[in-house]
């Protein structure tokens, strides 16, 4: 057992650092446990050219590295370790990690969320050696290669986009005609004279055996026909599911495990609070990420005073 803390946020990403920045500032000297790949999802990300104030755009990696430091700078304890479980049945709370069990009078949660596989047939064969579910970390051991990739969104977009820097060939295959992504990532993608599309097509089964991927046995969602399709990798850029397990169902949730706002930021259980995609099932923006972790922030800072901690 440790002091109790005023406050610990767990999970890093734009929402943590913001809170943590903000938090912070307010002297509330809080613990980010930021997880051992801390950052979040946009440390897989290669350019962020939507967050305002980047004209010529930035690297995931390297935003995440000025928040960090910003937050770190205003007096928050980064902690690159995972958070097991957390005991809210009574006030301070408990989180545990590893062997330590640290207390708080309140946290925000801003977990974040992971990539959704497909579950086609063979998938755990080739699960990280042949498919993969980011372009970023896995896209160079395919130069020169042949690769699809899963999903119509901004990810599948953006992903197969990236992977024409090192592929001869991508083929985006999607389930539907219509795409999901927004126009201008679809004309970005549409305009590479690399990408092949396979629309009105998903992935029955992957083809090859243990250590060797050859491609996939596509469905016609239309007609039901099957075609093989042959290619070297394929990456699954079908969405993504909040982080929340380690909650152990405590606070109330959507069906889906995503953390249901209460009043403001705050969860269902008083001086719990969250914010950035463990929340967000519509915006999913580093942007909107971040104003969540302030508004977090702000709520656990006046719920702390409130509450006369
Ligand atoms: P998404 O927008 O939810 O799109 C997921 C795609 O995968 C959809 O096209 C969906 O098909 C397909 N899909 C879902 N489950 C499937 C399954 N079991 N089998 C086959 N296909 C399946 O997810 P996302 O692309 O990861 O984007 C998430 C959010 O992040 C969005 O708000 C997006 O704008 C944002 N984002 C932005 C950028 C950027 O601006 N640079 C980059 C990446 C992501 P249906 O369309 O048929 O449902």
């Amino acid at each position: 057992m440790t002091d109790v803390r005023n406050l610990i946020i767990i999970g890093s990403g734009p929402a943590g650092y913001t809170a943590g920045l903000y938090a912070g500032r307010a002297m509330l000297n809080p613990i980010i446990f930021a997880g051992f790949s801390s950052g979040g999802q946009l440390m897989l990300t290669s350019d962020i050219e939507n967050f305002p104030g980047y004209p010529q755009g930035i690297g995931g990696p390297e935003m995440m590295m000025e928040l960090r430091s910003q937050a770190s700078k205003f007096g928050c304890d980064i902690i690159d370790k995972n958070v097991d479980s957390v005991d809210l049945s009574e006030r301070p709370f408990k989180v545990t990690v590893g062997n330590e069990v640290h207390l708080a009078n309140s946290l925000i949660v801003t977990t974040g969320a992971e990539a959704i596989w497909l579950d086609a047939e063979n998938e755990p064969t080739h699960k990280g050696r042949g498919i993969s579910t980011c372009a970023t970390c896995d896209g160079a051991f395919f130069r020169d290669k042949e690769v699809m990739v899963v999903g119509g969104g901004d990810s599948a977009m953006e992903e197969a986009t990236f992977l024409t820097k090192f592929c001869n060939k991508v083929t985006i295959v999607h389930r539907r005609e219509g795409l999901r992504a927004s126009q201008i990532m679809i004309d970005r993608a549409k305009q590479n004279p690399k990408i092949a599309w396979k629309l009105n097509s998903k992935v029955k089964s992957w083809l090859g055996s243990e250590g060797s991927f050859e491609g996939a046995i596509l469905l016609d969602t239309k007609t039901g026909a099957e075609e093989d399709i042959s290619c070297d990798g394929a990456f699954i850029a079908i969405g993504h599911k909040p982080i929340t397990d380690f909650l152990g169902g405590q606070v109330e949730m959507d069906q889906e495990g995503y953390i249901l706002w209460k009043e403001n930021s705050m969860t269902s259980v008083p001086g719990v609070f969250a914010g950035g995609d463990v929340v967000d099932t519509r915006y999913r923006q580093a942007i909107t990420a971040a104003g969540m972790g302030c508004m977090a922030a702000i709520d656990a800072e006046r719920w702390l005073e409130d509450n006369e901690h």
